[in-house]
């Protein structure tokens, strides 16, 4: 039995429907967690990859063979770990630390199969090189429909390879997102649609439809304007000197928008610049390694001011008026409609009891909502418009917020005043 096994305080589905607990006793003992809807996951960003050589992903010529892999992208026999392969678009490779994780989801699943469902175990899986050729599910945040894939290969990168058409069905556009992988008889298995949340939004981020078959027609637009050729025409290198638009270049390369509808839209697609290993770019996103948002947007702007195609003060107002200013006025408004909770039960009143105490316990109240929420982004927003000699306007706006803020706190605290004060 596991030492811990942990559970939710209530259940928020429509029919207050719990999973069997011998899921629950099993996925602890392989120290396992679980999302809202039952299924285990693992989160990954996103890369883009449309070739690689079989010493990059770990996998033997043998195996690849296997998994249909029979030709290099040149169409020669794959003999060598060092002969480039074109990726197969519901391939994908994986973090060797998801990997890892999938070692043990198998290993639940398998053991859940013969003891609970009286089933024969299906992985039986030891190792990570044992998890070539099995599916996975991936699946956006805020979309409801999983997409099929099929594990060839393992990464040191903390990034899910796959194909740019593979990810442009999760509903991406390749641009660094984080999207999570699930081992597809998890899915299967352990998914409900009962156990979903009854309240809006409950059905998002949930496998209710799989895609099993990626048709690159239905996919973003983005992953259409996917360059695929072997080299560009001198022709197009001439027109950049008359500074065309580039939709009026693009018919000059092949695009994988040019191939839809025909059976070149899945295959023989080709590069322009090869790499001499995969696994050699950025380990983590920046995006991840950074911890708090103020270090995330500092990152953005010191790269936007590197870069000379990019406005950084295009960027900082962007991000001043899509994310902070509405983050403040977003927790300036939950402050002022807040809640209070016991310190000692827990239990949650919608406004203060008139006794000024818990009514369950007599315990001292306190705040669901505190200052430093809504002063976090304040400053950084302060910086960023002083910094970038942002519009005037929305240097009022911070500065009416500001405002707000001081009338909420300070009157909170009424300073006793002194009779002798007047004299
Ligand atoms: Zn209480």
């Amino acid at each position: 039995m596991p030492k811990i096994l942990k559970g939710v305080k209530g259940l928020t589905n429509d029919m207050k429907m719990p999973e069997i607990i011998e899921k629950g006793i099993l996925r602890a003992k392989y120290d396992l967690s679980v999302y809202k809807d039952g299924t285990i996951r693992f989160d990954a960003t996103n890369a883009p990859l449309t070739h690689f050589k079989p010493v990059e992903i770990g996998v033997s010529v043998g195996k690849l063979v296997q998994l249909g892999y029979c030709c290099d992208v040149y169409g020669n026999p794959l003999t060598s770990p060092d002969q480039i392969c074109e990726l197969k678009i519901q391939d994908v490779v994986i973090p060797i630390k998801c990997a890892e994780y999938f070692v043990r989801v198998a290993n639940f699943l398998d053991e859940l199969l013969v003891k609970v469902y009286g089933l024969q175990p299906y992985y039986n899986v030891k190792s990570v090189e044992d998890l070539v050729g099995h599916l996975v599910v991936g699946l956006a945040p805020h979309t409801s429909v999983g997409i099929l894939g099929r594990i060839i290969g393992f990464t040191s990168l903390n990034v899910c390879y796959a194909h740019p058409v593979w990810h442009s069905a999760k509903r991406r556009d390749c641009d660094g997102d984080e999207d999570a992988l699930m081992l597809a008889l998890d899915t299967f298995l352990n998914f409900s649609r009962k156990y979903l949340p009854a309240q809006i939004g409950g059905i998002m981020d949930a496998p209710l439809l799989l895609i099993s078959v990626v048709n690159p027609r239905e996919v973003q637009r983005q992953a259409h304007d996917f360059d695929v050729a072997a080299a560009y025409p001198l022709e197009f290198y001439e027109k950049t000197f008359e500074r065309v638009e580039a939709k009026h270049v693009s018919p000059l390369i092949d695009l994988i928008e040019y191939r839809l509808g025909t059976e070149a839209q899945f295959e023989g697609f080709r590069f322009t610049v090869p790499v001499s290993n995969i696994n050699m770019g950025v380990e983590e996103s920046a995006y991840k390694r950074f911890k708090t948002m103020v270090e995330k947007l500092n990152g953005q702007l010191a790269l936007a001011e590197k870069i000379e195609a990019v406005d950084a003060r295009k960027v900082a107002l962007k991000v001043l008026t899509r994310h902070f200013i509405r983050d403040i006025a977003g927790n300036l408004r939950a402050f002022s409609t807040q809640g209070f909770r016991c310190k000692s039960c827990n239990k949650r009143f919608r406004r203060i009891p008139l006794r000024g105490k818990c009514l369950q316990c007599g315990g001292e109240l306190t705040l669901t909502v505190y200052r430093g929420g809504i002063e976090k982004y304040l400053e950084a927003a302060e910086h960023i418009i002083k910094k970038y000699g942002l519009p005037k306007y929305y240097a009022q706006r911070v500065a009416l917020v500001k405002d707000e803020i001081n009338s909420l706190f300070e009157s909170r605290k009424p300073k006793q005043i002194s009779l002798t004060d007047f004299a």
